[in-house]
């Protein structure tokens, strides 16, 4: 029951930062006394600190529970296509240091290496912080289960063990980046709160992820969420994936460069921005098509799942910002009738590209509260 408690106002701190101890004990519903016999727990176990909140308003006078500054940090890791970026969390998801945002070179087929030299990077930084980080989360741009890359076929890996990248972590969440920005939306961008949301990041491929009350469903081993892979379009596009008529390939980069004619782009993504930011007319149609294609999806999305609000992120965001009207046509036509009145708001991501850093941050936490000393 305790440990209940103290997992239970950990996260309600690191969800809230800056609340108040009277807030957090109304939140985590315990009483006053109860909360101050944790709080002092937890402050003794360096896991938080108090300072006092302030000129008081109305009531008894409150402190505002704070991360401790010797206290846990959590490492996370995303790779993308072309770069990979480190960043050091506190409790409340502040970032207290980073690392790489740089290119791979020669990332492509030889994932190994890459893992090994951001091995290397990262003992660094985690010895800079002497032991205060404990756990870790990784998001890659592909086919996670069980902590193992599948298969992330745009940087040309597979098979690889994540786990190398920090082989005894006390904690590790390894994730697919778009099931990760999921995550991340649904703790700290426009999906908090949210019963049921639906999460969709377009970037060279297509996922997201359902996440009801805050939890992620990532499917028995964790591969949900491959949206993109919905045989949503005709069966004429070949998906890379090995299927046909998949959804994502029907509106990615690629498809784009098919639509104008154009020869297959190197980078899909960099690709369909320069498309989107283009003010030929021929663009423009290509944009507004691709744009409906995703609303289209989306509302059959909407009538399987019932979430409450949708959220789109990557270039979905361009998508969303450059043609609206062609999406949001799309997506009303595609809804079924009775959910037209009140269809549940499709809206932009607020985390953007740091969505899948941010998630692996959040879904480390997640398996770390449980385990945290007091
Ligand atoms: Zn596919």
């Amino acid at each position: 029951m305790i440990g209940t408690r103290v997992s239970e106002l950990l996260r309600v701190v690191h969800e809230n930062p800056d609340i108040t101890r009277a807030d957090a004990a109304r939140t985590v519903g315990i009483g006053t006394g109860a909360a101050t016999e944790l709080v002092a727990r937890l402050t003794a176990a360096e896991l938080i600190s108090e300072r006092p909140a302030g000129p008081a308003g109305r009531g008894r006078p409150t402190t505002v529970l704070q991360p401790h500054p010797r206290g846990p940090l959590v490492l996370a890791v995303a790779f993308a296509h072309e770069t990979w970026r480190a960043e050091v969390v506190q409790l409340g998801g502040q970032v207290v240091a980073c690392d790489g945002d740089e290119q791979m070179a020669g990332a492509y087929g030889d994932g190994e290496r890459i893992l090994h030299e951001v091995q290397g990077r990262l003992t660094k930084l985690r010895r800079r912080f002497r032991g205060r980080i404990r756990g870790m989360g990784v998001s890659v741009p592909g086919l996670v289960a069980m902590d193992r890359l599948i298969e992330a076929s745009t940087l040309g890996w597979s098979g690889l063990d994540l786990s190398v990248l920090w082989p005894k972590a006390p904690v590790m969440a390894v994730g697919n980046d778009a099931t990760f920005a999921a995550s991340a939306e649904s703790r700290r961008g426009a999906a908090v709160g949210a019963a049921m949301a639906l999460h969709i990041r377009v970037d060279a491929g297509l996922g997201g992820a359902l996440v009801e009350s805050g939890r992620v469903l990532t499917g028995a081993v964790g591969l949900g969420g491959e949206f993109g892979h919905v045989p949503f379009a005709g069966d004429d596009v070949e998906c890379p994936c090995g299927a046909r008529g998949c959804w994502g390939a029907s509106l990615d980069g690629f498809a784009l460069a098919r639509l104008l004619g154009q020869p297959v782009p190197a980078d899909p993504v960099a690709y369909a921005r320069r498309v989107v930011a283009s003010e030929g007319g021929t663009e423009r149609q290509a944009v507004e098509l691709v744009a409906s294609r995703l609303g289209r999806g989306i509302a059959g999305l909407v009538n399987a799942v019932d979430p409450e609000l949708v959220t789109v992120g990557g270039l979905g965001v361009d998508y969303l910002n450059a043609a609206s009207r062609a999406l949001d046509d799309a997506y009303l036509a595609g809804l079924m009738a009775f959910r037209r009145a009140d269809p549940p708001p499709v809206l932009a991501a607020q985390l953007l590209e740091g969505g899948p850093v941010a998630g692996a941050a959040e879904e480390a936490w997640t398996r770390l509260w449980p385990l945290l000393p007091t």
